[in-house]
């Protein structure tokens, strides 16, 4: 990784400005419900600390809209982090001004602080420089462990890096080795899975990936665009006309590229959009006019597990089907041990498709779990995160 990290910068007695993703799952009653991204975070933190800084970790929480809302304190996720590092967390009442300054000040080596929803500023996401200069105020170091949001040019993930030196934590650093080896020197066979609701939301990606991968499988919901663009009718399924020309074109794109593309050849399909409606498998050209095509067939999951058996490198993001109903999970969870099961290196993105994963209990098995949806598909799309691109140079 040509990006510096925690590793190449000496804390001792530093204060240190720590971007983390803590936008956790939360019940009414404030009850944290997965506290995965707070874990995650725990090895950047003990190091620093042990390298004798003090730190002060920045978050968001939720999308408060109009400044400060309780529902949306992090509060709580303090008294989480707490429990999990073992020692006292402070909390400061604002992120920016007088009371984080004075919180930050206090600070003594060894001793953390958590700071309040850095949007409860709008500033945060307007990058606006001056409350960047205000968050810098509190530290002398930057360090990004939020992957999940360095594709927004936020003020705590880039504003602040004008003022301040800035370096990769640890949980940055495993997605730039593991997604970066996936883009520029990934082992081959190289096999890319690309699902979920609409082609829309990852074009890019898919554009992308033709350029780089020998076989391209796609489902879900996405896939029936597909279908109606080989001139096949598709009834009542999630469809999106206007990007019926555009799959045509990548049908035609992966031709000529000679990258392997796979379609459903067969879909389960039902009348109703619900957990008990009657289904049957039908091959994608005899899809009734009142049929939603609901998850890949059994012929398809077959030929998409073929695919994927000799494959050094696989990256998957999107479900196959409507995984959240058991009747329509079958060719999720057929690909998903087909991924878990291989040998290669395997790098899952995506809430839907990681819930899935953690769903049929195969989650350990795979390489890398991207913790970012929207900044992995980004990555994958061969843009460069603004999060990342401010971090200091090897
Ligand atoms: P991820 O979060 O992994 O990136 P997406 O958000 O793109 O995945 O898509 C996941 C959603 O797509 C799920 O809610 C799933 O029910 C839905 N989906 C998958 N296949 C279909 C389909 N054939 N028809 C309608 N919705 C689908
Ligand atoms: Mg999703």
């Amino acid at each position: 990784m040509n990006k510096k990290t925690i590793r190449d910068l000496s804390f001792k007695g530093k204060r240190v400005f720590v971007r983390v993703d803590y936008n956790v799952p939360m019940d009414k009653a404030g009850n944290i419900t997965d506290d995965t991204r707070i874990s995650a975070t725990l090895p950047t933190l003990r190091y620093l600390l042990e390298q004798g800084a003090s730190l002060i970790l920045g978050a968001h929480f939720g999308r408060p809209k109009n400044g400060p809302a309780p529902e949306f304190s992090l509060a709580p996720v303090a008294t989480h982090l707490s429990s999990l590092l073992g020692k006292e967390v402070k909390f400061a009442a604002d992120c920016v001004g007088p009371v984080a300054e004075a919180a930050a000040q206090a600070l003594q080596p060894g001793e953390v602080l958590m700071l309040e929803n850095l949007r409860f500023h709008s500033e945060e996401e307007k990058n606006d420089p001056v409350f960047a200069k205000g968050l810098a105020a509190l530290a002398d170091v930057a360090v990004n462990d939020a992957f999940g949001v360095s594709h927004r040019a936020h003020a705590s993930v880039e504003g602040i890096t004008k003022f301040l030196p800035a370096v990769a934590g640890f949980l940055m650093e495993k997605e730039l080795d593991f997604l970066g080896r996936a883009v520029t020197n990934p082992e081959r066979p190289y096999v890319a899975i690309i699902g979920g609701a609409k082609v829309s939301d990852k074009i890019g990606v898919i554009a992308n990936l033709l350029t780089k991968v020998d076989a391209l499988l796609i489902g879900g919901g996405m896939a029936n665009t597909f279908i109606a663009a080989q001139g096949f009718s598709v009834g009542k399924s999630l469809v999106e006309p206007d990007k019926i020309p555009l799959a045509k074109d990548l049908i035609a794109q992966a031709k000529t590229s000679g990258v392997k593309l796979l379609l459903p050849s067969d879909v389960v399909v039902a009348e109703k959009f619900a957990a008990d409606a009657a289904n049957r498998v039908v091959a994608v050209d005899a899809i009734g006019p009142e049929e939603m095509a609901l998850d890949i067939g059994p012929a398809s999951s077959a030929a998409f597990a073929e695919a994927l058996a000799n494959a050094k490198t696989i990256v998957w993001n999107g479900p196959m089907g409507v995984f959240e109903m058991d009747a329509f999970a079958k060719g999720t969870e057929f690909v998903a041990q087909a991924v878990a099961h291989s040998q290669a290196v395997s790098i899952v993105g995506g809430g839907d498709s990681v819930a899935a994963l953690e769903k049929v209990g195969l989650a350990d098995q795979i390489t890398h779990i991207s913790t970012g949806g929207g900044a992995s598909l980004e990555f994958l799309e061969g843009k460069v995160l603004p999060g990342v691109a401010a971090l200091a140079d090897k």
